[in-house]
């Protein structure tokens, strides 16, 4: 796999999904990059940035919270794609072999979704903690782009892998 594989991806023939973007590895530590892709690129349109914001403040907190009692497996980064059709979750394991990264993402994703469903207000919506915090939505931004989530996780249980990147 090369390093900067989202630019190698083929984005005509990118479908939503959730891939596994990246492996990298240092030491006995190695750093997981998935690509959870909500809106097909130039066929669908693209997340408003006060869905993006709202639901990156509220997951983030989710995944990490949830993320606690999990072993060997620490949330380095979740955050929006730019080009506003998705988001990146990093999370640093040790001691996992290749074949255990579907299950891990599988129940986090699931697991984090519902703590994200409890939460009653927008994490750090608050001048103090957040850089803009008046692009903020509310929790029904987040619960709508969390619904579009879960239908992907279900998609890709009943697939019982990853989505799959077509390569340029
Ligand atoms: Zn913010």
């Amino acid at each position: 796999m090369k390093n900067s594989v989202s630019f190698n991806v083929d984005h005509l023939k990118l479908n939503r999904g959730i891939y596994l973007s990246k492996i990298d590895t240092l030491g006995d530590v190695q750093t997981i990059t998935l690509d959870i892709r909500l809106r097909t690129p130039y066929k669908e349109e693209i997340i408003s940035n006060k869905a993006l914001h709202t639901f990156e403040h509220c997951f983030a907190t989710a995944v990490r919270d949830t993320s606690d009692s999990y072993q060997n497996a620490m949330i380095s980064y979740f955050g929006p794609m730019g080009c506003q059709t998705g988001f990146y979750l990093v999370v640093n394991f040790k001691d996992y072999s290749q074949d255990e990264y579907f299950k891990f993402f599988e129940k986090l994703l699931k697991e984090s979704l519902t703590y994200l469903r409890e939460m009653k207000e927008v994490p750090a919506k608050n001048e103090k903690q957040c850089g803009y915090c008046y692009s903020l939505g509310e929790m029904a931004d987040a619960l709508a782009v969390a619904d579009d989530i879960e239908k992907l996780v279900d998609e890709m249980t009943r697939n019982g892998g990853f989505h799959t990147y077509v390569y340029l």
